[in-house]
């Protein structure tokens, strides 16, 4: 996707602090940090948000779990962290790039509740 923030990132033209990558994902520290570590997995290939996801993207989105365990340990969230995904208007999606926030810092993080 050309005009895609995280397509462009994907694709080195916009710069980030990269966690981790291998052909399928790729893992960035968030740009403004709402926990002492938040990073962001992504797929490299386009999917607008999880809503626009189906069934075939079962294995790719699987990943992108499967890798926050690894991704919080190394980056300084030793013992648990937050996920979170926003999907659409009503999660307040602000990039449409599906990706997994990935929250958390050496203390517990803030309850989690909704503001409207
Ligand atoms: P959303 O609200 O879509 O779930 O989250 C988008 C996230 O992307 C926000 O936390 C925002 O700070 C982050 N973000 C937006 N633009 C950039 C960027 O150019 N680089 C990085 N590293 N993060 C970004
Ligand atoms: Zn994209």
């Amino acid at each position: 996707m050309q005009d895609c923030i995280f397509c462009k990132i994907v694709r080195g033209e916009i710069p980030s602090k990269k966690a981790y990558e291998d052909d399928e994902l790729l893992a960035f520290h968030d740009i403004q940090p709402a926990a002492p570590v938040h990073l962001l997995v992504v797929p490299k290939r386009h999917i607008a948000s999880l809503a626009d996801a189906g069934e075939a993207d079962a294995p790719l989105l699987g990943r992108m779990m499967a890798l926050t365990g690894r991704l919080a340990r190394e980056n300084g969230s030793p013992d648990g962290y937050r996920t979170i995904v926003n999907t659409g208007r009503i999660g307040r999606q602000d990039v449409m790039h599906v990706h997994v926030h990935v929250l958390g810092g050496t203390n517990p993080l803030g309850p989690m509740v909704p503001r409207h």
